[in-house]
């Protein structure tokens, strides 16, 4: 059994104020696989006032070194991908091959365009070339507390870090308590890439404690956060009195608008993307559009590619899918499905309970509804799970309308050859995102959402800038 109940604070590990055991279980097995402990007040405001000492410090030291730092980050974070794959693979049961190329990987992309971003970011500037006394400086928010979920962990974790780091803002990151391992590795990364005591701290933590500590903490400025819609709206009122910044990446239920003259590969793709992780992306395209000429022949694609996925033990190498998290979300996914067919979806992949075979474990089938209309459950809530809801439109503006009937905003996809449509729908849709015919965003595309999935923006310099105040400065003396 591993044990891991120390907290990185100040530039070290040390034991909490108060231990809370908290057993973290692995998916594929229903076992605990390690032991952490959760923090209470005195652990969140230890960690706290290192990051607030340190920021003076922080914000002082040169762009240029901040970055060295993260260039060491990135070096370690390289050096142990190994470690770090099999961490997340264990406790929230991402298949290893997937958790070496993709959630590791995902890390490195980040971290990579970080540093990228941060050289050429202009944190200094005239506000006009004419105007030399009047200056524009881009400076940290100051403490930064960053709460984190499980299901793509190092993504998230590296999104807030690597930003954060050359913004110049010092940190307290509380990771999911689902997959804490990932973090506490890290957080030893952090350390050996030697960033000066304090700068970053790891507090472990439910929501409920070390959660709302932070989001309502008089010395945080800024809560970053990536998780639920509903916790999103908690952290926002615990943040309210202190009117500190708040910024979210919620949840989604993107539309996957699919016209006849889409590309043969478009279902497929489709299909594959939802799966993916086992369903648990916020931007996964889990309501799939599909134009009427081509919907029957959709139906069969889709209700074919779901049935080709493969689910089994994540410890194994491969393409196929692990188990979901934990019991709550196998049992929430199952509720789903069975609403999907009380409400009269039509099954044409997969269905209720584990997959053959597979007895133990939070393992879900691959499964595709049919005939989802825009009023069903499946069609409007997040099920986070490996559940794809195919529909069918007569006209763009139907089609539009129905992709824009959520409270979610994250990512929505358009597959069409007719480049004049492609373009048409991006600009309708209202989302953070669009990717169309299977493109993947850039390095340093900015990764948010509209409406109910959030307000911040993810990735790059759009991401730095999120770490960042606008100060606005008259009368700067020519040196
Ligand atoms: P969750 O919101 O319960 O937990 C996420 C994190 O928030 C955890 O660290 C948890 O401890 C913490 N938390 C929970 N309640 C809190 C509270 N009241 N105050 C402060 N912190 C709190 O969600 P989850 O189950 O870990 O993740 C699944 C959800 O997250 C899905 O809805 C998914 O769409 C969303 N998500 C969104 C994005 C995005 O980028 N938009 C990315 C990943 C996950």
């Amino acid at each position: 059994m591993i044990e891991k109940r120390q907290f990185y604070i100040d530039g070290q590990w040390v034991d909490p104020a108060t231990p809370h055991d908290h057993a973290v279980i692995n998916p594929a097995t229903e076992e605990p696989c390690a032991v952490i402990s959760l923090g209470d007040q005195a652990d969140t405001d230890a960690a706290v006032a290192a990051a607030k000492a340190a920021l003076p410090g922080w914000m002082a030291t040169p762009v240029a070194e901040r970055i060295g730092y993260v260039e060491k980050l990135l070096e370690v974070y390289k050096a142990r991908a190994e470690e770090m794959a099999q961490a997340m693979t264990l406790e929230m049961g991402a298949p290893i091959s997937l958790s070496r190329s993709d959630q590791v990987g995902a890390g490195t992309f980040h971290l990579t365009n970080f540093i990228r971003a941060a050289k050429e970011f202009p944190f200094e500037h005239s506000l006009r070339e004419d105007l030399p006394a009047h200056r524009i400086i881009h400076e940290a928010v100051g403490v930064a507390a960053l709460i984190t979920p499980w299901n793509w962990p190092m993504n998230q974790v590296t999104l807030k870090v690597g930003a954060a780091a050359v913004a110049g803002c010092t940190m307290v990151l509380k990771p999911s308590e689902e997959s804490p391992l990932d973090a506490i590795l890290f957080a030893e990364m952090m350390h050996e890439a030697g960033f000066p005591k304090g700068v970053f701290n790891l507090v472990n933590g439910d929501g409920a404690g070390v959660g709302t500590q932070l989001s309502s903490h008089v010395d945080v400025d800024m809560v970053s956060f990536t998780g639920s819609t509903r916790a999103g709206r908690a952290i926002s009122k615990a943040a309210a009195d202190t009117l500190k910044r708040v910024h979210l990446e919620l949840g989604g239920k993107g539309a996957n608008l699919v016209f006849a003259d889409a590309d043969p590969e478009a279902v497929t793709r489709g299909v594959l993307h939802m799966m993916e992780n086992s369903g648990q992306s916020c931007n996964a395209p889990s309501r799939m559009m599909v134009e009427a000429p081509f919907y029957d022949t959709a139906v069969e694609q889709a209700a074919q590619a779901a049935a080709a996925v493969k689910v089994a033990d994540p410890q194994q190498e491969g393409d196929h899918i692990g188990p979901v998290v934990n019991a709550v979300q196998w049992g929430k996914i199952q509720d789903l499905i069975q609403k999907g067919i009380d409400e009269g979806a039509r099954l044409v992949a997969g269905g209720l309970g584990r997959p053959e075979g597979l007895n133990k474990g939070f393992y879900v089938r691959p499964t595709v509804f049919a005939d989802v209309t825009p009023e069903m459950t499946i069609a409007r809530e997040e099920i986070f799970g490996p559940v794809l809801s195919v529909m069918k439109f007569d006209t763009e503006e139907e089609a539009v309308r129905v992709a824009n009937d959520t409270p979610y905003g994250l990512t929505n996809y358009v597959q069409s050859t007719d480049a004049a449509r492609v373009n048409r729908l991006t600009r309708q849709l209202r989302s953070g995102m669009v990717q169309n015919n299977g493109t993947g965003r850039a390095a340093g595309a900015p990764f948010g959402g509209m409406k109910q999935s959030g307000n911040g923006r993810e990735g790059g310099s759009f991401g730095i800038l999120d770490f960042l105040e606008v100060k606005s400065v008259s009368g700067w003396a020519a040196e």
